[in-house]
């Protein structure tokens, strides 16, 4: 079925392995499900340039985007030098959107929490330096996060994806500038408090998002997750805020371009 509107999926990791099979095929199903665009948020250095490669490439329907940086789960095998590639990329190549994905995950116990703050600060610093927006992957750290982010504001705003806070934290989100991504978790009805918050905050403050392979959708466990089933994110978000699926694709997307500074 066809949306009324093409759908942005502001994070999906179409760069993964799990999508090396068939990725083209994955991209047209999307497309014929109405998702004309995909941001790709970097994860870590040895995928920087196959991703970039992917994105500039690729014969495809579908329109990708890439961000680049370093999640919070693969800190540890970075070196320092990494960010001074990474600064490399963001001035020779005008067509990187975003840094990330970058942040905290103080739910993972594996990986040192003062290397995630270290990894953090120096890429919202190069968000600073490069005009850019951020892609934010935070859990358990929301707070953490914003106290630098009211420190030292982020004047390009970014994404929280897959956003799990609180009401207060999404509303400090928005005054500095972001926007907050909503995927699959809203699918689960266990999921009270991120449904209510999907229903209740702005519109305008709202991105969808698939995280795939990841996070697939409920009733989809243990499956690899698709870019086209960000139809059915917009189709629960619609249900969940009883408003027009149409009014909730469009201001989706424009949200998304506008945050990411997505060129047509
Ligand atoms: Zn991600």
């Amino acid at each position: 079925m066809i949306t009324c509107s093409p759908l942005i999926d502001s994070h999906c990791h179409l760069d993964f392995p799990e999508f090396d099979p068939d990725r083209s095929q994955v991209l047209t199903t999307a497309f014929e499900q109405g998702v004309e665009v995909i941001c790709v948020p970097g994860t870590e250095s040895e995928r920087w340039e196959p991703l970039l490669q992917m994105c500039s490439d690729i014969q495809k329907p579908v329109k990708l985007f890439a961000a680049l940086g370093i999640h919070p789960w693969f800190v540890g095998q970075h070196e320092p030098n990494d960010l001074q590639r990474l600064a490399e990329y963001f001035e020779t190549n005008e067509h990187i959107v975003a840094v990330g994905e970058a942040g905290l995950d103080f739910a993972l116990q594996s990986v040192n929490r003062k290397a995630q703050m270290f990894w953090l600060t120096e890429q919202l610093e190069l968000a600073r330096q490069f005009g850019k927006p951020v892609i934010l992957h935070a859990r358990k750290a929301h707070d953490l996060i914003l106290k630098q982010l009211r420190q030292k504001p982020v004047k390009q705003g970014g994404i929280v994806h897959a956003f799990s806070g609180s009401e207060q934290q999404a509303y400090q989100y928005i005054e500095q500038g972001f926007c907050l991504g909503f995927g699959g978790g809203i699918t689960y009805p266990r999921a009270k408090k991120t449904r209510a918050l999907a229903a209740s905050l702005p519109l305008s403050s709202l991105v969808l998002e698939t995280d795939a392979p990841d996070m697939p959708l409920c009733g989809f466990q243990g499956q690899r997750n698709e870019p086209a089933q960000l139809t059915v994110v917009l189709e629960t978000l619609a249900e969940l805020r009883r408003e027009p699926k149409a009014e909730i694709a469009e201001a989706t997307r424009l949200n998304t371009i506008k945050i990411l500074s997505l060129l047509p």
